[in-house]
């Protein structure tokens, strides 16, 4: 359950430092997602609801990295080849029972389990063989070639901690650990609105004066990936009544109302109105550029969050603040999104005490990988976010960029999934 206590309702009004936001978001939101059993084939993207200990050893025997012949390296002279007789063949799931004798080899397979008494692999490229006898060149270190037991994960040790989402790789682990099943925190509900007179439905006649619906499109592909169910509340009126009562009605059937455009002070904007109708403003200005009108409240205790209409602004937003609420609200654990600094191409001003997001082109025609500006840099300008690589993040310290200087970079690509 979402618990929110007095304190979380303190900043409404003032610009919020956006660490703070989210300081405040991590203390005010917890996990409101039961936990539930589902099929390991199911569960990439989910949310594991208990930390996963190894119950086995991976691998659980020692055996051969390699096609070639298992010896014991004590039978190896130093400084010339040893021609050793060949003794016994373990192929993959097939382990030899008996031990190979001292002075003897055994023909083994990649993944067959290691002979008893040797302990040593000589790559089958590397000796010369013949049906009873191989030849093996001085220089192998002692252990080559051979996997030891428990060396990738051992009994015991954790395997994927609490919160984790579940990547392809995570299924991989869990799949050798022997796991069909996993228990996971069950999908988030999300009802998902526009709002805005001009705002229409894609596939329609476009009316004067309008646009289509971007930000519905983008949010609800970005809330696919982070495997949560989507109610499609369509696109709201500009009017206050019908704000209100969507969101008052949608909050009781779902974990997060998350709604778009109407929530700066103009007179048509009425999602900051709404959620200090019905329920709870937290904040509502947050320093970041684009994105600083973006409203978190809650009603009961399901949230209520109002991103920005304009939809670069938007994508901010849901990255920076949504992402944040639905990982509380999933009991999943963050995950810090990795920043590369790559030297600017140019110089920039901007406002202290503003994060801002600006979009770049990653260039290394010349070799030398430089961040330029996307040349069209407003809010509201879609193909900046398709025609561009990353976001530069510039800190609320710094007014100005100098060519050179270096700008922590985030793929976009790691944005949308
Ligand atoms: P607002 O926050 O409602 O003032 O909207 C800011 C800007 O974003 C305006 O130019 C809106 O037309 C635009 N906008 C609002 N909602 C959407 C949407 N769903 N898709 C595309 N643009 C939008
Ligand atoms: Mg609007």
């Amino acid at each position: 359950m979402a618990q929110l206590s007095d304190d979380c309702f303190a900043f409404a009004g003032r610009l919020l430092p956006l660490a703070e936001a989210q300081a405040r978001i991590a203390e005010c939101f917890s996990c409101r997602a039961a936990p539930e059993r589902v099929p390991l084939a199911a569960a990439l993207g989910r949310v594991l609801a208990g930390e996963i200990t190894a119950g086995l050893c991976i691998p659980p025997q020692a055996n051969s990295a390699v096609d070639g012949y298992a010896l014991h390296h004590d039978d190896l002279a130093p400084d010339r080849p040893t021609v050793l007789k060949l003794a016994g063949r373990a192929a993959a799931g097939h382990p030899l029972a008996e031990p190979v004798p001292r002075g003897t080899a055994a023909r083994v397979f990649t993944g067959a389990v290691m002979p008893p008494g040797a302990d040593t692999v000589m790559m089958q490229e590397d000796c010369v063989a013949t049906e009873t006898e191989v030849t093996v060149p001085p220089g192998l270190r002692r252990g080559a070639n051979r996997r030891l037991a428990g060396e990738d994960i051992a009994a015991g040790e954790r395997a994927l901690p609490h919160g984790r989402r579940l990547t392809a790789a995570d299924l991989a682990l869990l799949a050798a650990l022997g796991h069909q099943e996993i228990a996971v925190r069950r999908r988030l509900r999300v009802a998902l609105f526009s709002t805005g007179d001009e705002v229409q439905e894609p596939g329609e006649t476009l009316h004067p004066g309008r646009i289509y619906d971007a930000n519905r499109a983008m949010l609800a592909a970005l809330l696919a990936r982070l495997d949560v169910d989507v109610t499609d509340g369509k696109i709201l009126a500009d009017d206050a009544a019908v704000v209100r009562a969507a969101l008052a009605k949608a909050a009781p059937a779902h974990d997060l109302v998350l709604t778009s455009g109407g929530v700066s002070s103009g007179e048509e904007d009425h999602v900051r109105a709404a959620i200090e109708a019905v329920g709870t403003l937290a904040f509502w200005r947050v320093g970041i550029k684009p994105g600083r009108p973006v409203a978190l409240g809650s009603v009961g205790d399901t949230p209520l969050l109002g991103l920005p209409g304009n939809p670069v602004a938007a994508l901010v937003t849901f990255v920076t603040i949504a992402r944040p609420v639905l990982d509380a609200l999933a009991g999943a654990r963050p995950v810090a999104l990795p920043r590369f600094p790559v030297p600017s191409a140019f110089a920039w001003r901007k406002k202290r005490d503003r994060r801002e997001f600006l979009r770049v082109l990653l260039d290394d025609a010349d070799g030398t990988l430089r961040a330029k500006n996307f040349p069209k840099e407003g809010a509201g300008i879609i193909t900046s976010l398709t025609g561009s690589d990353a976001l530069a993040e510039l800190p609320e310290g710094v007014t100005s960029i100098a060519p050179g200087d270096p700008l922590a970079c985030i793929p976009l690509r790691l944005l949308y999934g």
